[in-house]
């Protein structure tokens, strides 16, 4: 299992046959990358990105090439540890179409506020810096990827 992390400019990972670290840029998400130390090319994404800060958050929601699925969840909310799994199968079988990002709300509360996060889990879809589209409650992960389809489709053609 890889795991990523963001800085100012992309999301970093480890490199699955070196280590070495590398960053994907945000706005090149969707492009195939090699490891800058030993060429192999890295995998897409494919784990839900724990946002650590408001700062990372806007980064990565304002530049990415590819849609961002963002669930607003918090530890004590039964729902939210029902659909963490199903985002799970989500970020792994879009791996290269869309990025899956977690807010917890406890910790990230600024975020919260700002858009106006009343129940969770909320999941919203971002494309091309915007929010395009949001829903509430757990659902499996098929219903998610139809939700995340159907949103990205509508912000294309408007
Ligand atoms: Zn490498």
């Amino acid at each position: 299992m890889n795991t990523a992390t963001l800085d100012d400019q992309g999301v970093v990972v480890a490199c699955p046959e070196c280590g070495q670290q590398n960053r994907l840029m945000y706005n090149r998400l969707g492009d195939t990358v090699r490891c800058a130390k030993c060429k192999t090319t890295l995998p897409s994404v494919a784990t839900p990105i724990d946002i650590d800060s408001a700062a990372h958050f806007d980064a990565l929601v304002g530049g990415a090439s590819l849609p961002v699925v963002v669930d607003y969840w918090a530890p004590w909310c039964g729902p939210c540890r029902m659909v963490a799994p199903e985002l799970v199968k989500v970020a792994a079988r879009q791996a290269g179409k869309l990025i899956v990002a977690k807010v917890n709300t406890d910790e990230l509360s600024d975020l919260g506020r700002r858009f106006g996060i009343m129940s969770i889990p909320t999941m919203a879809v971002f494309a091309g810096g915007h929010e395009v589209e949001r829903t509430s409650g757990a659902r499996p992960a098929g219903d998610i990827e139809a939700f995340v389809a159907q949103a990205t489709t509508r912000a294309t053609s408007r």
